[in-house]
């Protein structure tokens, strides 16, 4: 099992690199980063840096949300781009990364999406509501942007509680 690594790792902060091989390790890792993600709160997403791996590599699950929302179940995101962003709404984020906050953040509330799935092969989504939160937030950890870094006010950031 891979751990995660948490702020001020400063592998969180570097921008991660472009896939290239779409080889078998690349499932593997895959699978061992969706394995990493539902070992903790929330599980909704996780992106390679997390696991100290930089590459720009997102996995996206909504489907056990505490917030059910439409959402297009198990997504493995290679090299995400996102291609348009519409409406901005308020919401709660926390992070595998950042386990003892969580804070109040803009996001877009409907993205479009472009990435390669694990056979190499382009794909376009679009995403709405919380699904569209968490690749949003998931492809600022390839930038080495955190959700403390986009928070309303540093006030809106609170301590998790232990109920959450
Ligand atoms: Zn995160």
């Amino acid at each position: 099992m891979r751990d995660i690594i948490t702020q001020p790792d400063p592998r969180l902060r570097q921008t991660a690199a472009v896939v290239t091989s779409f080889d078998p390790s690349l499932a593997t890792f895959c699978h061992d980063l969706r394995d990493a993600m539902m070992s903790g709160p929330g599980g909704v997403g996780i992106a390679a840096p997390q696991v100290g791996e930089l590459r720009r590599i997102i996995v996206v699950d909504c489907r056990q949300s505490m917030r059910p929302c439409k959402n297009h179940g198990l997504l493995y995101m290679v090299n995400p781009e996102i291609l348009l962003k519409d409406g901005e709404v308020l919401g709660r984020e926390g992070c595998l990364s950042v386990p003892d906050w969580v804070g109040v953040v803009p996001r877009a509330r409907m993205v479009r999406v472009r990435y390669k799935d694990l056979h190499g092969d382009m794909q376009e989504l679009e995403a709405k509501g919380f699904e569209a939160r968490v690749i949003q937030h998931e492809i600022d950890h390839l930038n080495g942007v955190l959700f403390v870094d986009r928070v309303v006010s540093t006030k809106d950031l609170v301590r998790r509680l232990q109920s959450i």
